[in-house]
């Protein structure tokens, strides 16, 4: 067993599982082994989840005033420390510096709306609904809520979830990715310098039996998910099964809609970001381009050049624009989807396969690639690629476009790049996703919007961030009182 061996946080203690499996962390940009995770086993969960629960009476009754001071906190931490997290976060992650603190900055952003929850948590009252008698709503934490985040946003999807749950009065526990569970480690040490009671946030790493008895704990109430779609479908019917709320946020297929009115030099600024960003793998990364009439050429030609002059290379690198994929098998896999986009009849205009960095030869590193001609139905067209891969199709008019948008089975995001208002509202109001972009290449909710998707991008009814974590994380009771006037 490894010294560096990563460890749990339950009951305000850091603790070393006593799990028989481990798995290595690797930093992708070299290929080394960083630390090694516990896959913690289900007796594990089970002693988090009832550190969790002995912590619930307490920290219910704690006044929200009071729970938000340790947010505030966290807020002023996080900054204090954006450059160490970040850091950590490239290792792991592979993308880059600029990248990784942008994250955390979202991440920040959730706490700062949580440190809200006295008004976004306040119930309604209505005197005289019938004589002498008034309703009231109020809203109550649920009880031991868990969360589940994937490899991409190590640090601002826990985020997401862990402010809102614990402003709102639960108690919370984050099982984090296993291929990127340090930036956790980091969150946590600093959680728990707010001096937040014991047992209100817990920390257990692992994979999926970890999740499982999660999943199956008759005490934890709700689950948040964040992952592949595969995975979220499990997960939501594996949760709701054992009478869990729960959300689940699935994996995406992002097209941007190309009109030839738009500006395409900046499109292809914008759209190179969104594609590239982050090496592909980012559930609102552009994956499709849907070109109509004659933007086509000059978009193609525009993207190519953006493509090749990305600066691909360890994150922690000054100037590095983009980072390796997190592992082997996600480079084999991007590269056999590449292989089979060329095998449908799509024409490879930058191909980033065989593309070694120099000094870092044993990186996972795919240069940014982009193929046209692909058709709907192909399996490059249809499938999440999660790499630096774009896609180039073709349509004939607006109409065209939004069709093949629709006709996707994910509906994470979609963008429209235009200088028409009528062609925007359309696309507004018919694209069947739940994240828009107009002359917007990543639409990102800010964190007192929810983050939306739908059809197989989503698994539930309420999202995260903001109101609709409000609304996850609280029971509704509705009180009817009748006083006789005396
Ligand atoms: P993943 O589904 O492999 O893993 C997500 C989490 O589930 C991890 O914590 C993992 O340990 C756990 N897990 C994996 N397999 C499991 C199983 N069989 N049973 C139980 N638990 C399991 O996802 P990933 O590769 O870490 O992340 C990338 C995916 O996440 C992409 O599909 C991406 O689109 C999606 N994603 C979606 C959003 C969104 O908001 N919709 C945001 C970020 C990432």
């Amino acid at each position: 067993m490894s010294n560096t061996q990563l460890l749990n946080y339950i009951n305000g203690d850091w603790c070393r599982s006593g799990a028989g499996e481990h798995l290595d962390i690797i930093n992708p940009a070299t290929a080394e082994v960083i630390t090694t995770m516990p896959l913690s086993p289900a007796a594990e969960v089970g002693v988090a989840v009832q550190a969790a629960a002995n912590a619930f009476p307490a920290w219910r009754q704690t006044p929200a005033g009071e729970r938000v001071q340790y947010l505030f906190k966290l807020k002023t931490l996080l900054e204090e420390n954006l450059d160490d997290v970040a850091r950590t976060l490239t290792n792991e992650c592979g993308k880059t510096y600029v990248e990784a603190a942008g994250e955390l900055r979202r991440g920040i952003e959730n706490v700062e709306v949580a440190c809200g929850i006295p008004i976004l948590m306040q119930g309604a009252y209505s005197e005289d609904i019938a004589r002498d008698i008034d309703e009231i709503l109020i809203r109550q934490p649920i009880g031991v809520v868990a969360a589940i985040t994937p490899f991409n946003f190590p640090g601002m999807i826990p985020l997401w979830f862990l402010p809102y749950a614990i402003a709102c009065g639960n108690t919370f526990i984050l099982k984090p990715s296993d291929k990127t569970p340090m930036t956790a480690q980091k969150l946590f040490a600093l959680v728990e310098q707010t001096g937040i009671p014991k047992g209100v946030v817990n920390l257990v790493n692992g994979a999926k039996e970890t999740v499982d008895a999660l999943l199956d704990h008759p005490a934890v109430r709700a689950i948040s998910f964040v992952g592949s779609t595969p995975v979220a479908k499990y997960v939501y019917s594996r949760a709701t099964a054992n009478g869990k709320r729960a959300q689940c946020q699935g994996g995406a297929k992002n097209p941007l809609i190309v009109l030839p009115d738009a500006d395409l030099q900046e499109v292809a600024r914008v759209a190179a970001d969104s594609a590239f960003g982050c090496a592909g793998q980012r559930c609102l990364a552009a994956s499709l381009a849907i070109t109509v009439g004659e933007a086509k050429r000059a978009f193609t030609q525009m993207m190519a050049e953006a493509a090749v002059a990305r600066k691909v290379g360890y994150g922690l690198h000054e100037g590095i624009e983009m980072g390796p994929v997190i592992r082997a098998e996600s480079k084999a896999r991007i590269e056999g989807l590449i292989q089979a986009g060329v095998e449908e009849g799509a024409k490879v205009v930058v191909d980033g396969r065989r593309a070694p960095i120099s000094g870092y030869e044993q990186g996972y590193f795919i240069k940014p690639t982009i193929l046209e001609d692909v058709t709907p139905g192909s399996q490059i067209a249809q499938t999440e690629i999660f790499g630096p891969v774009l896609g180039v199709m073709h349509a004939s008019d607006v109409d065209e476009a939004i069709a093949l948008v629709n006709r996707h089975h994910y509906g994470n995001m979609a963008c429209l790049f235009t200088r028409s208002g009528t062609a925007a509202r359309r696309f507004r109001y018919e694209a069947q996703v739940g994240n828009l972009g107009i002359n917007v290449g990543v639409a990102a909710p800010m964190a007192f919007f929810p983050f939306c998707g739908w059809k197989e991008s989503f698994f539930g009814d309420l999202h995260g961030q903001g109101r609709d974590a409000v609304e996850f994380y609280t029971e509704k009771k509705v009180v009817v009182e009748r006083w006789l006037k005396g």
